[in-house]
């Protein structure tokens, strides 16, 4: 419904300038502090993927985890973190991809996923897609096939559907 999709709009700030200039954050904090629209975002993005035939939900540190667990406690799915470098405890898969500003690198634990298991990604907000690449090129490291990408905000500006190509798409707002 298109009153909740304005719901959910009104609680995500634009914040200018962070962390980096010319960059507008969109800051969750807002809806986070609304039960009944987090919920409704929770929900949005579920429907929204309902479809889809998957086992495991990876997500990367630390905004991605927010919706990622409720979605795989609500979907009954696996949920895999993906990290920043020395958090995990066990042996992992590491990759370093390129950022709008630097570079950084993410880890997932080497069985975190089983070899042909399917899998989809979920993050807050889909930018540029080089986040969400990277953590494709990890699952499919450790034998997993990516199902699609899924996520409460896409910024269609940044064009992230050219960086994910041949992956289905699901995003609750379009900015
Ligand atoms: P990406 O450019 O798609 O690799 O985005 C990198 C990560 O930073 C994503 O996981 C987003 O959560 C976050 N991010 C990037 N740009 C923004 C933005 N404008 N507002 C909020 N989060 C962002």
């Amino acid at each position: 419904m298109q009153t909740e999709i304005n719901e959910i709009k009104r609680l995500i700030r634009d914040i200018p300038d962070f962390p980096e200039k010319g960059v507008i954050f969109k800051d969750i904090t807002p809806l986070l502090k609304n039960p009944r629209v987090f919920r409704i975002s929770l929900d949005k993005i579920s429907d929204l993927i309902d479809e889809w035939d998957f086992d495991c939900i990876v997500s990367p540190e630390s905004r991605g985890f927010i919706f990622a667990a409720p979605l795989a406690y609500k979907m009954e799915k696996e949920f895999v973190p993906v990290r920043k470098p020395g958090k995990l405890p066990y042996k992992t898969y590491s990759i370093s991809y390129e950022l709008e500003y630097g570079k950084s690198t993410l880890e997932m634990h080497v069985d975190a996923i089983d070899k042909g298991e399917k899998v989809i990604i979920v993050d807050d907000v889909l930018a540029t897609g080089g986040t969400t690449k990277a953590i494709i090129e990890l699952v499919e490291k450790a034998g997993g096939i990516v199902v699609g990408v899924a996520c409460l905000a896409e910024l269609t500006y940044l064009n992230p559907r050219q960086t994910l190509t041949n992956f289905e798409i699901a995003s609750v707002i379009k900015y």
